[in-house]
């Protein structure tokens, strides 16, 4: 894709989250991740050419290490987020190259980050990812024992938990996604009034459908396929 192209679909999306903020009367910021997972690396290249100050999301290890390494001999400012589902054996990849980790979906994933994160001396920010809908093939948290979960995390040392994430469920019924999204956000609300606002994101909400997301409190939407797409 072109930088023409690019630069009018994040024009598009920006205006339809400054609308979605209206409609809504949202005061604070929705930040953008640039999910770059379909994309070509010529594609994240023009990308960077606009010089637009956005993380780029990235759900497999091997192209997050691959693409960083190849970002990084012509821009060393762009930050990574890792999306994707976490293999133990990967962690070490994931750790070395992402500024924050969004999918982490277990406490012994959380373990295995925490181990990785002190041998680079490093504080890595991380988000845990609930699985509200309890979809098999989807990971994340149940919403059970949210509490037990956050403060088991927020005690290792080289980790800090910075929010929380969730992918809305695969269907057309608008309501059974609202309803999830909701759940998510008065989760993020309880955590936050027992530990002082200890969290600052909500990430929610992806090209279907972050309208909805957005209208229950995500401060963060990952856009892909409606944004650099997938050649
Ligand atoms: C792929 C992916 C996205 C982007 O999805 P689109 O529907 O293409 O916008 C967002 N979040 C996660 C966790 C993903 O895996």
């Amino acid at each position: 894709m072109n930088r023409d192209e690019i630069l009018k679909r994040y024009n598009l999306i920006e205006d339809n989250i400054n609308r979605i903020k209206e409609k809504y009367n949202i005061n604070y910021d929705v930040s953008l991740v640039a999910v770059s997972k379909y994309s070509s690396i010529e594609t994240i290249k023009e990308f960077l050419s606009l010089n637009i100050d956005l993380p780029l999301g990235e759900s497999k290890a091997q192209s997050l290490r691959d693409r960083v390494g190849e970002i990084g001999k012509i821009k060393d400012n762009v930050k990574w987020h890792f999306i994707g589902r976490i293999q133990s054996n990967k962690v070490k990849y994931i750790v070395k190259y992402a500024d924050l980790i969004q999918s982490v979906d277990s406490i012994e994933i959380a373990e295995c980050i925490n181990k990785e994160a002190l041998k680079n001396n490093k504080v890595q920010d991380i988000l845990l990812q609930f699985n509200i809908s309890d979809e098999v093939q989807k990971g994340g948290f149940t919403a059970d024992d949210y509490i037990g979960v956050y403060e088991n995390i927020m005690k290792m040392p080289n980790i800090s938990v910075k929010g929380l994430m969730a992918i809305g469920k695969d269907t057309e019924d608008s309501y059974v996604i609202e309803e999830e999204f909701e759940h998510l956000n008065l989760i993020y609300k309880e955590i936050n009034k027992k530990y002082n606002n200890t969290l600052s994101i909500l990430s929610m909400g992806m090209s279907s459908d972050y309208e909805l997301a957005i209208k229950h409190g995500s401060n963060m939407v990952r856009i892909g396929s409606s944004f650099l797409g997938n050649s």
